[in-house]
């Protein structure tokens, strides 16, 4: 990319391409649609801010926030670029001057806010303005299904096929649903140039931690950190707000941050975080989409979150300056059954359901893993690395035992039900639990029925979650999160290979609520 590397350096000032930003260049460049998923902050920007400079015309940006585009027009004038930003914040001058710059056909990058899209007369002017390129930044907000859904997202398809122009999508949101989705709505279902790239943050410091006093726990973890920034996110609003007092009690500069609080309280607290040093917000994940303060230190869940995506997510607000940050998920059965009630008693259709249950899952198999968590969480993504050296797991290995038998059984139990139940019923089988579907079915005469009589419900869901946690096997939304085994299980199955499980989940799954602790 000989041609880009004197603008990558003149106009952007950067000596090289982060991973992963070469190639998208290129193929944006070319020509080619594109979906790229990128972490945040891992600089998505350029990846489309540099091929409008190497392409002929205009290229439009669609992104939600006002703010963002603001700054990012700025950025690009201060360089040199002539660019501008149709939203509903500016002036009618403003709005002059932009249609003045692309009309005389200087305008090399026009940042659009999607609402603009429902108004008749801007698909028209595009089109007279010689539009070359369209970039959709946060490009899950076509995704009905995510918290940033913007309605207006689902005009950029009718925009491109108006404009006949590449379309290149950007989003920070992996999983394959949301992906799906966004091919869907954005590439009217022709599958683009995909690129993943660049999820590990290896500044970030993982770890989980049973729930055990939790709110000690995070008193704990914060009073190690005094005067650092710091996020506590919370399940619940009520949760904000006494956990904030409680810090503050502890001579912590905290404060609360929910949905039902006034906007303008809210606003002011987004102003006082970005402003002022080491504030703690204790926050449900209304506090999200928009802090980019660079140097929050710390993240801390006193509460599981909703899905390995969200969890990525909200840790990753921490150390995007690059430097040290730390992270801590407490997890419990309690946030199990609210997760899954949360799931059960939204208003998304029971597909979708089956899939958010999944997403759970999967963070349920993390919270429980046995080796790197880096490891698994990036697996989960789609990239492949070595163990970190940076998470609890490589720094302390858990206790483990031989779960090879325990395993095999679960196993047999899946397949002799030919890969449709999930892990409730499942346990009813190995635990030969006798209930209508296990009789309407049959599966009382499966030969794996009641073979796993040496454990509780409570220990066959910690080996379940754990092989989870192996990617053993795989909740399949298509089959309403039907658990089904992956190859990664097959030589344990085949008696090629054994495999280690943890004992303090199992053991501590068996211990029925201790009366005090
Ligand atoms: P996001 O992916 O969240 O949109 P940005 O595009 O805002 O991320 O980039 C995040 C930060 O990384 C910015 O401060 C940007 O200047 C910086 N950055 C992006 N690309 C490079 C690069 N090739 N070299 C150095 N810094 C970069
Ligand atoms: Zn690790």
């Amino acid at each position: 990319m000989s041609a880009a590397s004197p603008l990558l350096r003149d106009v952007f000032g950067f000596d090289g391409f982060r991973p992963g930003q070469q190639a998208i260049v290129e193929a944006v460049t070319a020509g080619q649609n594109v979906l790229a998923i990128m972490p945040t902050g891992g600089g998505k920007s350029l990846c489309f801010q540099l091929p409008a400079l190497l392409r002929e015309g205009v290229t439009v940006v669609v992104s939600p926030l006002i703010a963002l585009m603001r700054d990012q027009v700025r950025g690009l004038q201060e360089a040199g670029v002539s660019a501008g930003a149709l939203t509903s914040a500016n002036t009618p001058e403003e709005n002059d001057a932009v249609w003045a710059a692309m009309g005389a056909g200087e305008l090399k990058l026009l940042y659009l806010a999607p609402e603009r899209l429902a108004s008749g007369g801007t698909v028209p002017m595009l089109r007279r303005a010689g539009v070359s390129l369209i970039a959709v930044d946060e490009a899950h907000c076509v995704s009905q299904w995510g918290h940033d859904f913007r309605p207006d997202y689902l005009r950029i398809g009718a925009l491109r096929q108006a404009l006949n122009v590449p379309l290149a999508a950007f989003t920070a949101t992996a999983d394959a649903e949301t992906r799906a989705e966004i091919v869907e709505k954005l590439f009217d279902n022709h599958a683009p140039e995909t690129f993943l790239h660049g999820f590990d943050r290896p500044n970030i410091h993982l770890a989980f931690s049973a729930k055990n006093n939790p709110r000690q726990q995070i008193l704990t973890f914060a009073g190690a950190r005094r005067g650092q920034s710091g996020i506590v996110y919370c399940g619940t609003r009520n949760k904000t707000e006494t956990l904030s007092k409680g810090l503050a009690d502890e001579g912590h500069n905290a404060c609360f941050y929910h949905g039902g609080m006034d906007p303008d309280d809210r606003r002011a607290v987004e102003t006082r975080f970005a402003r002022e040093d080491g504030l703690i917000v204790v926050a449900t994940v209304a506090f999200g989409m928009g802090v980019d303060k660079p140097d929050i230190r710390w993240v801390a869940h006193a509460d599981l979150p909703k899905s390995i995506e969200a969890y990525y997510q909200e840790i990753g607000r921490a150390g995007r300056d690059g430097g040290p940050a730390e992270t801590l998920t407490l997890f419990g059965p309690d946030d199990i059954r609210l997760r899954r009630s949360q799931i059960d008693e939204g208003l998304a259709p029971p597909e979708r359901r089956a899939a958010d249950h999944a997403r759970l899952n999967a963070l349920l198999g993390l919270a429980e893993a046995l080796g790197c968590r880096r490891q698994l969480l990036l697996g989960y993504f789609g990239e492949t690395s070595e163990p970190c050296g940076h998470c609890d797991l490589c720094e302390t290995p858990p206790d483990v035992f031989d779960g090879t038998t325990a395993v095999r059984k679960a196993l047999s139990a899946i397949l002799r039900t030919e890969e449709w139940f999930g892990a409730g019923h499942l346990i009813d089988i190995l635990t030969g639990t006798d209930t209508d579907k296990i009789r309407q079915r049959g599966h009382d005469s499966l030969p794996t029925y009641g073979v796993g009589t040496e454990y509780d419900r409570r220990q066959w869901q910690a080996v379940f979650r754990q092989m989870m946690g192996h990617d053993l096997v795989r909740p399949d939304p298509e089959r309403h999160g039907a658990l089904r085994m992956t190859d990664t299980a097959r030589p344990i199955l085949r008696g090629e290979a054994e495999i280690s499980l943890r004992r303090d989940t199992l053991s501590r799954a068996a211990t029925r609520r201790p009366a005090a602790r």
